[in-house]
């Protein structure tokens, strides 16, 4: 008998719990356009007071909430400050020429993640006829490649961004572990920020959705662009149900997630034959990538290896493989899977 499959390719193919379909099936709701959806107001007042934020709005995914901010804080052919490998640069479909019609700034970050020295060059001071303007900063934590940014590099980064009067929006689909990462509460990271995202759909295991959050003038503002947007949901409370079941008891337990991450990433270092980044794992989430150039260019087939053993990942990115542990791998699953990695591992590396 196989196990069933691990899935590992990301934390957003966790299913919403017995919990949460309890709560959606019971949701009182209402029209949400109208605001009338208590459940919904609920998941949005206690998101504002989750984030020390004034107001917060549900929208249908992070990238609906990322593209809202840049929508909301920036006019036509404004620039947006941000790293090059972020997810609004890469995985967000060119939205934010479309809906924003934003142009993005983009820069290779001197360090693991963006600081003061890779955003001050790129401001616009100047007021010159040849030079867009600059709309607004984004930053992400914990970041797409699993690092997580430092508090004193990001209070650097608030204080230069807010001399300059330009607003700081924060990434922060995976807020909560940054958060436990840094051992802060994740309004401590929310403070440095004029406006977060945030996903209840990955490790915190909602079916649908994200929360922007950010200043009361902001959300209303951004309410009206979310139904530009086609984002005006009717009885919604059915969803935001299951984000108020992920913000009660779902934050808690993601510590488990990040030692899950460690052990999978200490079953490949084991081998001595892959390496892994970021090291020491900070979150969910980690990369490999065989050590020995002659392997270099195999990582597709260890990928097809575990898959034809029962776990399951994307194909490598640029030479690296993501593993993405969540919920809905059991310890059961997990040791199997590290003896599956090690065998894999060393078979490939011969
Ligand atoms: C997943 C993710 C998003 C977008 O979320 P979707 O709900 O998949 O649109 C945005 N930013 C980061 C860093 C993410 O990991």
């Amino acid at each position: 008998m196989s196990l069933p499959c691990v899935d590992l390719r990301s934390d957003t193919v966790t299913r919403p719990t017995e919990a949460m379909r309890r709560a959606m099936c019971e949701a009182e709701v209402g029209d949400d356009v109208l605001q009338e959806d208590p459940t919904a107001s609920c998941l949005e007042a206690r998101a504002a007071e989750l984030l020390g934020k004034e107001a917060a709005l549900f929208v249908p995914s992070g990238t609906f909430g990322n593209q809202l901010a840049l929508f909301t804080w920036c006019r036509r052919g404004q620039e947006v400050v941000l790293s090059d490998s972020s997810h609004i640069v890469q995985h967000e479909a060119g939205a934010a020429s479309v809906i924003a019609g934003v142009h993005l700034r983009a820069f290779s970050p001197i360090r693991g993640y963006p600081c003061w020295a890779d955003i001050d060059p790129r401001l616009r001071r100047a007021r010159d006829i040849h030079f867009p303007e600059t709309g607004c900063v984004a930053l992400e934590n914990a970041l797409s490649n699993g690092e997580v940014l430092p508090q004193d590099v990001l209070t650097e980064i608030t204080s230069g961004v807010r001399r300059e009067g330009v607003p700081l929006h924060l990434d922060g689909a995976r807020i909560f572990n940054a958060a436990l990462h840094l051992g802060v509460e994740a309004s401590a990271i929310a403070s440095a920020v004029d406006s977060v995202m945030f996903c209840l759909s990955k490790g915190l295991c909602a079916p649908v959705g994200s929360m922007l959050v950010g200043p009361r003038d902001f959300v209303r503002a951004a309410r009206w662009k979310r139904k530009i947007m086609g984002g005006g949901m009717r009885q919604v409370g059915v969803l935001a149900a299951a984000g108020l079941v992920a913000l009660s008891s779902m934050r808690a337990r993601l510590g488990e997630d990040h030692e899950k991450a460690a052990a999978l990433a200490q079953a490949f270092e084991a081998t001595g034959a892959v390496e892994v980044q970021p090291r020491p794992t900070k979150i969910n989430m980690f990369f490999v990538r065989f050590k020995a150039p002659h392997l270099r260019g195999r990582e597709e087939d260890l990928v097809s290896e575990l898959a034809h053993r029962g776990v399951r990942t994307y194909p490598p990115d640029e030479g690296w493989v993501r593993f993405v542990t969540h919920h809905d791998v059991s310890s059961e699953a997990l040791s199997e899977t590290c003896r599956v990695v090690r065998e894999t591992v060393q078979r490939l590396a011969g």
